[in-house]
């Protein structure tokens, strides 16, 4: 088992952020949950992280965010979860040698919104390490950075579930178009609390 946890920085988590996402103070405590068993339990955690240089081209299609070195680039829950943990610059080159191991949690930065740009996480991709595997995904936003999460990961074979009360999207329309396109792609909806009952039942068994 895999937690994605995508983009829960300050930028897109706080109300004041600056390309704050609607509502994303409701799923706080639930993304608090779920990182907070990820260490207890040793599940490996991929956490995506927009950093951003002040010119970066993505500025032509959204505001300003996320930019390195600022309050806003850091994720909510700088200290969680509690494992030991490797960062992956958004261009820390394909390692072939390269797993995800239980009880790490791993931080790649992206400076477009779909994650796999990341050089390192996308070589995983491309090695099939994600076939077959359960990957639990939640984090914002459900329109832009979760749905490339969710449509990549269940192109690569992956087993997707989609945290319903743990994601949030942008606007009404693009987030229910990005659900039922997930729904599509083979993506399964679940909770925080089923989530947890299953982890509490199972234990990590990746
Ligand atoms: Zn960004």
């Amino acid at each position: 088992m895999i937690f994605f946890d995508v983009d829960t920085q300050h930028d897109f988590m706080d109300t004041d952020g600056a390309l704050a996402v609607p509502d994303a103070q409701s799923i706080r405590s639930n993304i608090e949950a779920l990182l907070t068993i990820a260490g207890r339990k040793g599940i490996a955690t991929i956490s995506s992280r927009c950093a951003h240089d002040p010119d970066d081209p993505e500025f032509k299609i959204f505001p300003p965010h996320c930019i390195e070195g600022t309050r806003g680039a850091e994720r909510i829950f700088a200290e969680l979860p509690e494992l030991p943990r490797e960062e992956l610059s958004f261009d820390a080159a394909a390692d072939p040698d390269a797993r995800i191991e239980t009880g790490r949690h791993y931080i790649v930065s992206k400076k477009v919104f779909d994650l796999f740009s990341n050089a390192w996480l996308d070589g995983l991709r491309r090695k099939d390490v994600f076939n077959g595997q359960e990957c639990i995904v939640f984090g914002v936003a459900t329109d832009y950075c979760v749905r490339a999460c969710g449509l990549g990961l269940a192109e690569a074979g992956a087993k997707v579930y989609l945290v319903e009360d743990a994601v949030r999207g942008v606007a009404t329309e693009s987030t229910s178009d990005s659900l039922q396109e997930m729904r599509t792609a083979g993506v399964q909806f679940t909770t925080t609390d089923e989530v947890m009952k299953k982890i509490l039942k199972t234990g990590n068994n990746q």
